[in-house]
């Protein structure tokens, strides 16, 4: 009888994953999943927050992806050494911050030393040619194998009839019969086989897997990165980033102010970490202050911030001022005018 072979699976909880996952499964192939915990995961944070996001599933897709196939899912916390693949891709960012290629290269060799710990025979991506602009391009894909040094163990089943044969295919461990060579920006054929495969439901691409690739965030974090004069993060920071309405009127400091009760909700989970400012007179928003405010520049705060509460029109707003220590005074002041806002401060 021959040796069953193993294969671990990069699962983001797209429909690509799920299918070269199952192309393997198909042929016999022992696969399991692993996922890369960045921080910059889309789903099951803002969706999670925002109640007009409700409506939308808050599953983790990759877990969900894995349930759907049976495998064991092994979520890798990179949250610290994906820094450096953020600060300083060695091959620059895409449209917005991200680092497409240099993160599937980091994600590859993660793979590769994890296969080789625990006696996987190769790795799978659910990668098709042509079907991103930065890191699936078919002059980029081996790259992405030889950087990673994962080499002909990289195996993408969903394309690999468009690239060059891998060890796993001249070795017979997979029948290239049963691989695919899917390439350009259509979903079609994906879409096709997931129907052939029975999968009716999965997550949809549209808007990437990943903050990153969004214009507005990546503004946000590059003025993060201006406002320190460094490039740096915490989970906290990338978080936050996440939620609310940005504006800097001053480089000294910003406001996040919350657009919705539940994100009210959450920015009360950091009013220790945080000046606060939260309208008392009149139902608004709770208020973070980040940086270092002087008492003018917590005035022009709390201003702009009864300007997005129900008291916007009136004469005067009632707030509350509560420092780290948790101590609160009262603060009265104008709201300011909405012509006084400056486009430009808004993150
Ligand atoms: S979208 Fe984000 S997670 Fe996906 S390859 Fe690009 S940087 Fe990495």
């Amino acid at each position: 009888m021959t040796k069953q072979r193993k294969a671990v699976a990069l699962i983001s909880g797209g429909l690509d994953s799920l299918l070269a996952a199952r192309v393997m499964q198909e042929q016999g192939i022992h696969v399991e999943g692993i996922n890369f915990f960045t921080g910059f995961c889309v789903e099951g944070h803002t969706h999670a927050i925002r109640k007009k996001d409700r409506t939308k599933p808050k599953r983790n897709n990759a877990l969900w992806v894995a349930e759907q196939l049976g495998i064991k899912l092994h979520i890798v916390d990179i949250v610290e050494e994906y820094k450096d693949v953020v600060f300083n891709p060695k091959h620059g960012y895409g449209a917005n911050l991200n680092p497409c290629l240099d993160c599937k290269i980091f994600m590859v060799k993660k793979a590769q030393q994890w296969i080789e710990e625990n006696g996987f025979d190769f790795i799978i991506t659910g990668e098709v040619v042509g079907q991103r602009p930065m890191s699936q391009r078919k002059d980029t894909m081996p790259v992405v194998a030889r950087d990673s040094g994962a080499n002909d163990l990289l195996l993408r089943p969903l394309c690999a009839k468009n690239l060059p044969e891998t060890k796993p295919e001249r070795e017979g461990w997979v029948d290239p019969d049963g691989l695919y060579g899917f390439n350009g920006r259509s979903r079609k054929p994906q879409m096709a086989l997931a129907k052939a495969f029975g999968f009716e439901d999965y997550a949809q691409p549209a808007g990437g897997c990943c903050f990153l690739t969004d214009a507005q965030y990546s503004v946000k974090l590059a003025d993060l990165w201006q406002a320190q004069g460094h490039k740096a993060y915490e989970m906290d920071d990338i978080m936050l980033l996440k939620v609310g309405r940005h504006l800097r009127p001053r480089p000294n400091f910003k406001i996040i102010i919350s657009r919705e009760e539940g994100e009210g909700n959450f920015l009360q989970g950091y009013r220790k970490q945080f000046v606060s400012l939260k309208t008392t007179s009149h139902a608004g928003p709770l208020a973070l202050i980040d940086g270092e405010a002087s008492d003018d520049d917590l005035e022009l705060a709390a201003r702009i911030v009864a300007r997005y509460s129900q008291g916007k029109n009136c004469d005067q707003v009632e707030l509350e001022l509560t420092d780290l220590e948790g101590n609160s005074r009262p603060l009265t002041v104008a709201p300011l005018g909405s012509h006084e806002i400056p486009e430009g401060w808004h993150i």
